[in-house]
């Protein structure tokens, strides 16, 4: 049967994208809200008094635009409104925050797993975290419509099972997904009906943040490309949604040879991105062990910035594997922007010429597929897109945050 959509249906179905456009900034006044939907300005005045009904939004009528053009109602980020729990796992601790909408996360907390030993149930450590979460939440007057959690390891789809997290100790294949609903519930977070507690990788929630608040912003096809604690890895946002495959797993480039006679790698082959490009590479390419000090890390990248010759060669070295391993993702996806992650970010300062050159002398078309590389910009991209994640049932369907 085909219906006609009436005025308040039309409106009820763009209550999310909506609220999505200004939770972006994309629209940061009502009428540029009307020309991004498409609708009716009494729609937008109608779907705007629904999103402040909700205490998700404020509506500003004093105008803005004074200069040129027609004054508008400024919309903003209700402060009071609702926030999301977000939190991400390290592989020796796990940082907090209570996130709004708009991408403003609060003070995160950082606390230690240290008293946990290595090969500790997940359950326990998961049930740490909720717990945490919870005395968190209790100190804050707003409602908590979402929970996120960001962990360093591929994750299934559906299934949401962690499949590498050899760096945690956990048996691979463990259900996150849901021992992390389980602890949240276990613990006595409450939800608004039919929100379910989330699970990603990490840097496919980095990617994610950058997109919607960060050097991202406006990309179509935003490839992100991060030295995570097992490698590097890669993440796609299309067209403002994330890819991850048919079942999560899209992206896998720290395995992609950049170098056939280079590094022995984990997987047995030698030369991956994952060991050619990581901070563990800068360190060998200095002569120091592989394992040595992640302060050594900065401390090479200083130098090269002060001019000291070995730690420059060290940085065009790891700079050149990391422009091989991009170009060819270059090929196959021609995205419209990177975005790198802090490491591959302090790479592109310290060869800011080299880096981009080599990427385009290798990618099969060359400047033609001229793609530009920017430093990520969020302090805590993880985290951002814990929340980010956390929102995606409110941002689908903001009824949801409706009181009671
Ligand atoms: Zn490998």
């Amino acid at each position: 049967m085909t219906q006609t959509q009436t005025s308040p249906d039309r409106g009820r179905a763009a209550l999310g994208p909506a609220l999505e456009l200004i939770h972006t900034g994309a629209a940061p006044t009502r009428s540029a809200l009307t020309g991004a939907l498409g609708v009716t300005r009494t729609t937008v005045g109608a779907i705007t008094a629904e999103l402040e009904a909700l205490r998700l939004i404020t509506v500003d009528a004093r105008p803005v635009g004074a200069g040129r053009g027609r004054p508008s109602h400024r919309l903003e980020i209700d402060p009071q409104g609702p926030v999301v729990l977000a939190a991400q796992l390290h592989t020796d601790g796990f940082t907090l925050a209570l996130a709004g909408l708009g991408g403003r996360l609060g003070q995160p907390l950082d606390l230690p797993l240290a008293r946990l030993p290595r090969d500790t149930d997940p359950r326990v450590v998961l049930r740490t975290i909720a717990d945490e979460a919870m005395r968190l939440l209790a100190a804050s007057p707003r409602r908590c419509v979402g929970a996120g959690l960001a962990a360093p390891t591929p994750v299934t789809e559906p299934e949401r099972l962690a499949v590498i997290s050899a760096c945690l100790g956990w048996p691979t294949g463990t259900p996150i997904g849901e021992l992390w609903e389980e602890a949240l519930r276990d613990a006595g977070l409450l939800l608004p009906p039919g929100v379910a507690p989330a699970v990603a990788n990490d840097a496919n929630l980095a990617a994610l943040a950058e997109h919607r608040h960060g050097a991202g912003r406006g990309a179509r096809n935003l490839l992100y490309v991060t030295a995570g604690h097992e490698g590097v890895g890669g993440a796609l946002v299309v067209d403002g949604r994330l890819h991850t495959g048919s079942t999560g797993l899209a992206l896998e480039i720290g395995q992609l040879t950049v170098d056939p006679d280079g590094l022995q790698c984990r997987c047995g082959r030698r030369g991956c991105l994952d060991v050619e490009a990581g901070p563990p590479a800068l360190l060998t390419a200095y002569g120091l062990p592989a394992n040595a000090p992640l302060a050594e890390v900065d401390a090479i990248l200083a130098a090269a910035r002060a001019g000291d010759r070995a730690a420059r060669a060290a940085v065009d070295h790891v700079a050149v594997r990391l422009g091989h391993g991009i170009a060819a993702v270059v090929d196959i996806l021609n995205p419209d922007r990177v975005v790198l992650g802090p490491f591959h970010s302090a790479l592109l300062a310290g060869a800011p010429e080299l880096l981009p050159e080599t990427v385009a002398g290798r990618a099969h078309w060359g400047r033609f597929g001229c793609v530009p590389l920017r430093a990520a910009e969020l302090a805590a991209p993880e985290l951002a897109g814990a929340a980010e994640l956390a929102w995606a049932p409110v941002l689908a369907d903001p009824q949801l945050a409706a009181t009671g």
